[in-house]
C-alpha cells in the first residue's frame, strides 16, 4: 500500500448526505490511495463501498464507527477490517438502530419542551432508513427554520450535554472493544478531544482528564491500536495533548477527515493517514482475526 488515506468518512448508510460510490470518486479527485467506511453502527454500506473502491482502483477499508457510552458521554470507536456478518456484533447494530429511535423521540419531546418542535417524520425521512442520528434531526431544525444552521442546532441544543441532549444506551468503550476485537477488526478510538468538548459544556469546565486518561489505559490493556488524534474538530491543544497520550502508549496515530456530505463543511481527504500507519493497523486486525480463529 502506498499513498495517503482517509480513515473515516460516513455516507447516506448513517448520518452523511453521499452514496459509498460518491465517497470513493472523490477520494479519486482528492488524490488518495484510499479509503475507509466507517458509518455509525452499521456495516450495511460496506459491500457497495467494496466494489466501488474496487471500480477506482481505490484501497478499500471496511470499517465501523461504534457508538458507546462512558459516564454519560459518547465514546466512538472505529474498527477497521471488522466483519460485516459477524452476529454479536450485527446484534449490537440491531439494538443501537432501536435505541436510535427512542432516543430521537426522547430528543424531539426535549425540544417541544423548549419550543422547538419538529416531527418525527420528518427526522425519519431525513435519515431515509438509516440509524438516526442527531444530524438528522439538526436538519429538520434547520428545514423548519428553528435554527440557521446544522452547527447552530447543535451549538444550542443538540451537543453532548445540551439543552435536548439525550444520551444512547451504549456498550462501556471496553465491551464495545472487545466486541470489535471479536469481530476480527483492529480499533481505534475515535476523536477523544470531541467527546472532551462534549463534557465541557455539560459540566461548563475542561474535564481533569483523568478519566479519558485511564479508559484509554484501559483500552489499550483490551487491545487498542490507536487514537485519531488528528481529527478536524480537535483544536491546538487537543491535538498537541492527544499525541502525546498517543506517542506514550506506543498507539497509533491516525489521521482523518471523518466526511459526512453536506452535513459538515469538511471533505474527504481533508486529513488523511500514510500507508505506513494504515498497513500497521492491518496487522492488528490480523492479530484480532487470528485470535478470533482460535489458532492461539
Ligand atoms: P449521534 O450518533 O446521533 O450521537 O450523532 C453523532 C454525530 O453528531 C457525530 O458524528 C457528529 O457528526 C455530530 N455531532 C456531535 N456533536 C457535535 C457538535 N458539538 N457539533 C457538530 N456536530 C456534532
Ligand atoms: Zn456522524
Ligand atoms: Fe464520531
Ligand atoms: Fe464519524
Amino acid at each position: 500500500m502506498q499513498g495517503m488515506i482517509d480513515l473515516h468518512t460516513h455516507s447516506v448508510y448513517s448520518d452523511g448526505t453521499t452514496s459509498p460510490a460518491d465517497n470513493a470518486a472523490m477520494a479519486i479527485r482528492g488524490g488518495l490511495s484510499g479509503l475507509a467506511l466507517t458509518d455509525h453502527d452499521t456495516c450495511e454500506g460496506l459491500a457497495e463501498a467494496a466494489g466501488a473502491c474496487a471500480d477506482h482502483g481505490l484501497a478499500f477499508i471496511p470499517g465501523i464507527e461504534l457508538s458507546c457510552e462512558h459516564e454519560g458521554f459518547s465514546v466512538h470507536l472505529l474498527g477497521y477490517w471488522v466483519d460485516p456478518d459477524d452476529e454479536a456484533l450485527t446484534a449490537e447494530c440491531d439494538r443501537l438502530r432501536d435505541e436510535r429511535l427512542h432516543r430521537a423521540r426522547a430528543i424531539l419531546a426535549k425540544l417541544d419542551a423548549l419550543g422547538m418542535p419538529v416531527t418525527f417524520d420528518a427526522v425519519q425521512s431525513r435519515a431515509g432508513g438509516a440509524p438516526v442520528g442527531r444530524p438528522h434531526i439538526a436538519g429538520a431544525l434547520v428545514a423548519a427554520g428553528h435554527v440557521p444552521d446544522l452547527q447552530g442546532a447543535f451549538d444550542a441544543y443538540l451537543r453532548d450535554g445540551g439543552p435536548a441532549y439525550v444520551e444512547k444506551h451504549a456498550l462501556a468503550p471496553g465491551d464495545g472493544l472487545a466486541l470489535l476485537r471479536g469481530a476480527g477488526a483492529a480499533v481505534v478510538l475515535a476523536h477523544p478531544g470531541l467527546s472532551e468538548r462534549g463534557r465541557q459544556g455539560r459540566r461548563g469546565r475542561m474535564a481533569a482528564g483523568s478519566v479519558d486518561i485511564a479508559l484509554v489505559d484501559e483500552l489499550l490493556a483490551g487491545g487498542l491500536a490507536g487514537i485519531e488524534v488528528d481529527h478536524p474538530g480537535h483544536d491546538a491543544d487537543a491535538l498537541a495533548r492527544w499525541r502525546g497520550v498517543a506517542v506514550e502508549r506506543e498507539l497509533l496515530i491516525t489521521a482523518s477527515s471523518d466526511f459526512h456530505g453536506d452535513n459538515k463543511d469538511i471533505r474527504i481527504g481533508q486529513r488523511a493517514s500514510s500507508a505506513a500507519v494504515v498497513e500497521r493497523l492491518a496487522e492488528h486486525a490480523d492479530a484480532a482475526r487470528t485470535r478470533r480463529a482460535g489458532t492461539w
